[in-house]
C-alpha cells in the first residue's frame, strides 16, 4: 500500500526536520525520512549537525575551554587549584548525552507536530514517489507526495592517497570520539573544522599541527581578522603551516606518516592521529532514482533555482546538498521558506545576511562582505574598528583579545559587512545581522544605545570610529 502525503522530506537534519515541522504547522500532511542510526542502531534525527557536527563539537569546545582556562587563565583571577586533570571518557560521555537529549527532542517535536517519521534510506522515483528501505531491515515502504523536499546533507571530502581508517586517519566523526588525548595530532586543512576540533585537542594537551594548502590563513574571513586570529592561535600553541600541500598519508607502526610539499620541497611529518578536514561535499548516494528528473551540478550538488526548486516539478532541495554555505541555520531557514512556499505563502531567503561563526577562543563571527571582497569589486567604502583591549567589560572578564571591524558604503553609509573576533562573537554578531537585514547604516549602530559595560559597546565604538568620532580610542 502507498501512503500519500502533502510533503515528504528526505533527510532529518536541521534542513529536513525543520521544514517538515513547518509544513505540518501550516496544516500540511508531512513525513520525514532519516537514515542516521545511533550507536544502538536507533533512529537519531538531527543530521550531521546534532549527531556529529555543530552540537558535539561545541560540547567538546566548551569542556576543553574550561580545562584550558583552569590551567592558563584562572591564576590571574587569584584562583588556584591542585593540578588539573582531564578524564576524556567522561568528557565524551557528556558530549554523547547532550547529543542524545537533543536528538530525542527532535523525535518528540516531530511526533508533537504529527509528522510521520520513517527511519530508513529513501530514494526518489519519478512522479514524486518515494521508496524507503527501513533501517531495521523490514519490508520496503512506498510513499507518494504532492511535494518532495530533498535535504540529504553532506559528507567529508576525501583526498587522494589519504584513506580514512576511523582510528588513525579520521574525519570529524572520529575526532569527536578519541578515547584519549593524542600526543600529536595532524590536521589537514586549517578551515572551520580543523580550527575547531584542532583547538579542542590542543587545549587538552595534544601538539596540533595544521597543514593548509592555501598561502593565506582563514582566507574566507576578513584579512585583518585572519591576521588577528593567526596571532592568537599561535599563542595558544596551534602550529599552522600555510602553503603546504599534502601528498599522501600512511599508517606505519601505530603512527601516521604524512608527506607534504611546500616551498622547500617534499618532507614528512609523523603524528599519532590525523584529522582530515578539507571541506565537505553534497551527499546524494542512492537518493535519486533513474527517472526522478532531478539534475546535479558539475560539483555534484542538487541543482536548484533561487527558490530551491530542482529540475523536477514540485521537488525542492535545501541545505548542504545544494549551493550556498554549508551551515545549519542556512539549511533551516531554507527549509522554512520552502515549506511556506509549498503552502502558498511568500517566502524569501536573504543569502547576503547569513552569519558565519568559527567557535575558536576567541570566536570569529562575520556577516556580509570582507574588505578584500569589496576591494575586488571596486566598491567605495569606509571602515571603522575597535579593539576589545579598550573595552571595559572585556578587560574586567580577562579576555581583551580581539576587535570589531565595520565596513559601510562611502556614499549611503549602508553596512556592507561586520567582522568580529572576540569572546562571545557568536552572540555579538546577531545585532549586526539585524542591522543589515533592515539595510541599516553604520550611523544606526552608532546611535543605538548599548548597555554599559558590555562587549557590544565595541560594536558601537567601531561604528563611531567609522565616522571619526570614537570616544574611547584615537580616530
Ligand atoms: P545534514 O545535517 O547532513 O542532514 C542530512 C540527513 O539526511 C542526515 O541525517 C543523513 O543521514 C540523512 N540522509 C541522507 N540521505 C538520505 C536518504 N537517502 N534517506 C534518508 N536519509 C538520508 N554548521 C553551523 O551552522 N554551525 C556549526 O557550529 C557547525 N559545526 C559543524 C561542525 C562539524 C564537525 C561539522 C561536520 C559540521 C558543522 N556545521 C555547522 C555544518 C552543519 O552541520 C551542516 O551545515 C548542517 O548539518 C546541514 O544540514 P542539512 O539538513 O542540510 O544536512
Ligand atoms: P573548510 O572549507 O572550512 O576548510 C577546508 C580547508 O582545507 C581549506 O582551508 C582548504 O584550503 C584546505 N585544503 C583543501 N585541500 C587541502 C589539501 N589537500 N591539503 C591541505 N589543505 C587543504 O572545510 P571544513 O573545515 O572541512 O568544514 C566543512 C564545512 O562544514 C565548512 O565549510 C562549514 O560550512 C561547515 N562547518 C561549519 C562550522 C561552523 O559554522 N562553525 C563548523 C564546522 C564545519
Amino acid at each position: 500500500m502507498t501512503e500519500k502525503f502533502d510533503v515528504v522530506v528526505i533527510g532529518g537534519g536541521p534542513g529536513g526536520y525543520v521544514s517538515a515541522i513547518r509544513a505540518a504547522q501550516l496544516g500540511l500532511k508531512a513525513a520525514c525520512i532519516d537514515m542516521y542510526s545511533d550507536r544502538e542502531g536507533k533512529a537519531s534525527p538531527g543530521g550531521t549537525c546534532l549527531n556529529v557536527g555543530c552540537i558535539p563539537s561545541k560540547a567538546l569546545l566548551d569542556s576543553s575551554k574550561h580545562y584550558y582556562h583552569l590551567q592558563h587563565e584562572f591564576a590571574a583571577h587569584g584562583i588556584s587549584t591542585d593540578k588539573a586533570g582531564i578524564d576524556v571518557p567522561t568528557m565524551i560521555e557528556r558530549k554523547n548525552s547532550v547529543v542524545k537529549k537533543l536528538t530525542g527532542g527532535v523525535s518528540q517535536l516531530l511526533k508533537g507536530n504529527k509528522v510521520a517519521f520513517y527511519h530508513g534510506k529513501a530514494m526518489l522515483q519519478a512522479g514524486r514517489k518515494v521508496d524507503v528501505m527501513p533501517a531495521d531491515g523490514g519490508d520496503p515502504v512506498k510513499l507518494e507526495a504532492e511535494n518532495v523536499i530533498l535535504a540529504s546533507g553532506s559528507v567529508p571530502i576525501q583526498i587522494p592517497n589519504v584513506a580514512f581508517d576511523g582510528e588513525f586517519i579520521v574525519d570529524n566523526v572520529g575526532a569527536l570520539d578519541f578515547t584519549e588525548v593524542p600526543e600529536t595530532l595532524g590536521v589537514i586543512g586549517a578551515g572551520v573544522i580543523g580550527l575547531e576540533l584542532g583547538s579542542v585537542w590542543n587545549r587538552l594537551g595534544a601538539k596540533v599541527t595544521l597543514l593548509e594548502a592555501l598561502p593565506d590563513f582563514l582566507a574566507l574571513a576578513d584579512k585583518d581578522i585572519g591576521k588577528h586570529a593567526a596571532r592568537e592561535f599561535k599563542k595558544q600553541g596551534l602550529d599552522v603551516r600555510l602553503d603546504t600541500m599534502v601528498k599522501s598519508a600512511e599508517v606505519s607502526k601505530g603512527k601516521v606518516i604524512v608527506t607534504v610539499e611546500d616551498a622547500k620541497g617534499e618532507s614528512q611529518y609523523t603524528f599519532d592521529r590525523l584529522l582530515v578536514s578539507v571541506g565537505r561535499k553534497a551527499y546524494t548516494e542512492g537518493l535519486l532514482g533513474e527517472d526522478c528528473g532531478v539534475s546535479l551540478t558539475d560539483r555534484g550538488q542538487i541543482e536548484v533555482d533561487e527558490n530551491s526548486k530542482t529540475t523536477a516539478p514540485d521537488v525542492w532541495a535545501i541545505g548542504d546538498c545544494v549551493r550556498g554555505p554549508m551551515l545549519a541555520h542556512k539549511a533551516s531557514e531554507e527549509g522554512i521558506a520552502v515549506a511556506e512556499m509549498i503552502a502558498g505563502k511568500p517566502a524569501h531567503i536573504h543569502f547576503d545576511t547569513v552569519p558565519w561563526v568559527v567557535y575558536t577562543d576567541p570566536e570569529i563571527a562575520w556577516v556580509g562582505r570582507t574588505e578584500q571582497e569589496l576591494q575586488a569589486a571596486g566598491a567605495d567604502y569606509r571602515t571603522g574598528s575597535f579593539p576589545f583591549g579598550a573595552n571595559g567589560r572585556a578587560l574586567a572578564g580577562g579576555h581583551a583579545a580581539g576587535m570589531v571591524k565595520i565596513l559601510a558604503d562611502k556614499e549611503t553609509d549602508e553596512i556592507l559587512g561586520v567582522h568580529i573576533i572576540s569572546v562571545n562573537a557568536s552572540e555579538l554578531i546577531s545585532e549586526c545581522v539585524v542591522a543589515m537585514e533592515f539595510q541599516g547604516s553604520s550611523e544606526d549602530l552608532a546611535r543605538i544605545i548599548h548597555a554599559h559595560p558590555t562587549l557590544s559597546e565595541a560594536i558601537h565604538e567601531a561604528a563611531l570610529h567609522l565616522d571619526g568620532r570614537a570616544i574611547h580610542r584615537g580616530n
